[in-house]
């Protein structure tokens, strides 16, 4: 018999694990199931970064890096942060990891400690919950689904929410599981309870590339009393087709880069050497194939909204990533059920974010396939 950490007792398994567990179960019996559990880009990684990243294999960019990254990548980085309007990052300022989900992790374990408080705006993503336990920090919630998730509204019960007790707030703009965009004035009063209660703020931009129409995601860094107590993480994974390469970064005042690194280099030593270098040209040389993708996401979120109001169902329409939430039966996770199990559609519970009432669909799928998953969910009238 084993003895667990009470750090592993205290998280549960992934809710989008137990989805796609039943999604492989069905398609291993050879039923036709179409995933929008899914979160990633269906698209390939473009073209450019591959041969980067053939070519330093070629070159023979094989070994251990330095733990913080490469000084090319992490200068380029700095480069897109600045674009950003981030100024104040230099590449000292900058720790590339395995993904940004690595780069959460290392920034939770740098911060948090036993009894430690972390506020999060749900829905939130999956993660940040399991990252704060795993840490020993305690979760103060913030509901803004009330509010079709956009964040100004519920910035009285932020807070309420939060206190001088409180370490760190996550902020998710555009966010997964919703798709909002936080508004500028939003981040304003973000900023101002920060600066009060003297918080550090996690900004995950993972979805800063993937933004609709005119909507542009700003950088919380750039409000003026954000540069010493932001932390911005970012990856490839999302804009440039990369999540099974693995590659993401937090960029951070150099105090937290001191102490974080002694956590990136005791667990990951450093990202992959060849894949640091294709992330190069991803930043640097990759720009169209971004455009083109979000273009694609822009046109199936439309269709998917008006497919779903054609059926009466109003849908919060997203202005960033390639999720919505559907407003479905209060019990959500018995609506994934049968949505998996009748339908064969794969969709991931509100509940799983915090917020039950809802299923999050992916729209990273093609037109058709996202007809035929409305089609189905109509015949099994779950719509
Ligand atoms: N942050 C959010 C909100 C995400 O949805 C994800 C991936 O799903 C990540 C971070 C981490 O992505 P990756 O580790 O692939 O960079």
């Amino acid at each position: 018999d084993f003895t667990f950490a009470d750090r592993v007792e205290r998280v549960s398994p992934s809710a989008t694990l137990a989805i796609s567990n039943k999604a492989s179960a069905l398609e291993a019996d050879g039923v036709d199931v179409v995933d929008l559990s899914v979160g990633e880009p269906d698209f390939d990684t473009p073209q450019p970064i591959k041969n980067a990243a053939e070519d330093a294999l070629d070159a023979g960019h094989t070994g251990y890096t330095s733990s913080n990254g490469i000084p090319e990548l992490r200068e380029a980085i700095a480069d897109k942060l600045a674009d950003d309007g981030l100024t104040f990052y230099d590449s000292e300022n900058i720790i590339v990891t395995p993904g940004g989900k690595q780069a959460l992790f290392e920034v939770f374990q740098t911060l948090i400690d036993d009894g430690d408080e972390v506020a999060l705006l749900d829905p939130a993503w999956v993660s940040y919950e399991a990252m704060t336990k795993i840490a020993g920090g305690t979760i103060t919630r913030v509901d803004t689904a009330t509010h079709d998730f956009a964040l100004e509204p519920a910035i009285p019960d932020l807070a309420d929410a939060v206190s001088d007790e409180t370490e760190l707030l996550v902020v998710n703009s555009p966010g997964n599981p919703h798709g909002a965009v936080y508004s500028d004035s939003a981040l304003e009063s973000v900023r101002d309870i920060a600066v009060e209660h003297d918080i550090t703020v996690i900004s995950d931009e993972i979805y800063k590339e993937i933004t609709y129409h005119d909507t542009t995601a700003t950088s919380l860094g750039t409000l003026s009393g954000m540069e010493d107590r932001t932390i911005t993480v970012n990856g490839f994974s999302k804009a440039y087709a990369m999540t099974g390469w693995r590659l993401g970064y937090f960029a951070a005042p150099e105090s937290v880069i001191e102490q974080a690194g002694k956590v990136h280099s005791h667990s990951v030593s450093c990202a992959t050497n060849f894949v640091q270098r294709a992330g190069v040209t991803a930043l640097e040389d990759v720009d169209e194939e971004i455009d083109e993708m979000v273009e694609a996401f822009s046109e199936r979120r439309e269709f998917l909204v008006s497919a779903f109001a054609d059926h009466g169902v109003d849908i919060v329409e997203p202005d960033g990533a390639f999720y919505m939430m559907v407003p479905v039966a209060d019990d959500d996770q018995a609506w994934c059920d049968e949505a998996i199990s009748n339908a064969h559609v794969a969709t991931v519970p509100g509940s799983a974010f915090g917020t039950p009432g809802y299923a999050r669909l992916s729209y990273a799928n093609s037109k058709d396939r996202l007809a035929e998953a409305v089609d189905r969910l109509v015949d099994e009238d779950l719509l």
